[in-house]
């Protein structure tokens, strides 16, 4: 058991897209963003933030999507159990999973976890039960047996402020990101709240935004942190992942 609080980034797995899908009328070649999942190691337990896709989208090198196409992918050892076991964390010890939201790329390794419990916004729980579509929302991924935890609105996880819960919606009408404190300053993760920092920086939503007066709020609020010093790490965000430190501790 860890003493302090620690945090670790991880890459899932790929998502492929146009700029434009980020933010319209940018141009340009395909991007690849990553797929980020995050361990948060603190004293009194072990979480993880989101946890990838499921095996419906592993690929090999025959199988690979082409560097032009649209689409979710993950390669061997990318997954999240993986990634844990490559630091030597078992993945029988995470005790919670906070899923951002339920869409495929965010709670698809929620099966390596039976051990923990999900923490989802009940109105995202709801949307997901509602409106299965494959390739958004999939109760492949997230009803894969653990105990599913529904809270409204804000949750302080270990009961110390340390690893705030906080809803973001917009995305989606339920989506909720993690204010972590570590020595260094608050860092949140955001998920797919913000997509890049881009979006952020010129405050434009994606398109594939659920509630727009909610996202709206949520970027305004993000903007607000963000002039206050929170370190704010995006949900596919090419350009900033190329910065961080995989499978290292997150200073
Ligand atoms: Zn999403």
């Amino acid at each position: 058991m860890t003493e302090v609080l620690r945090l670790f980034a991880f890459n899932c797995g790929w998502f492929q897209c146009r700029p434009g899908y980020f933010i319209e009328g940018d141009e340009g070649d395909y991007l690849r963003g990553p797929v980020p999942s995050y361990l948060i190691d603190h004293p009194k337990g072990r979480a993880l933030f989101d946890t990838g896709m499921g095996a419906r989208y592993r690929r090999d090198c025959e199988t690979a999507l082409p560097a032009n196409k649209f689409g979710l992918q993950w390669f061997e050892g990318m997954d999240i159990a993986a990634r844990l076991r490559a630091i030597d964390v078992d993945p029988t010890s995470i005790d919670w999973i906070v899923n951002s939201h339920l869409h495929v790329d965010h709670c698809g390794g929620n099966v390596h976890f039976p051990n923990a419990t999900a923490i989802v916004q009940a109105r995202e729980f709801a949307v997901a039960c509602d409106r299965p579509e494959p390739g958004l929302y999939d109760a492949l991924d997230f009803d894969t047996g653990q105990p599913m935890r529904t809270i409204e609105g804000e949750f302080d996880l270990f009961g110390d402020g340390s690893v705030r819960i906080v809803p973001t919606y917009g995305h989606t009408p339920g989506h909720q990101s993690v204010i972590v404190k570590l020595t260094r300053g608050d860092v949140l993760l955001a998920g797919d709240c913000c997509y890049t920092e881009r979006n952020l920086d010129t405050m434009v939503l994606p398109k594939a935004t659920a509630d727009i007066e909610q996202g709206r709020l949520t970027l305004e609020r993000l903007s607000r942190m963000r002039a206050a010093g929170t370190r704010i790490l995006f949900g596919h965000d090419g350009r900033q992942w190329a910065t961080i430190r995989e499978n290292a501790r997150f200073e």
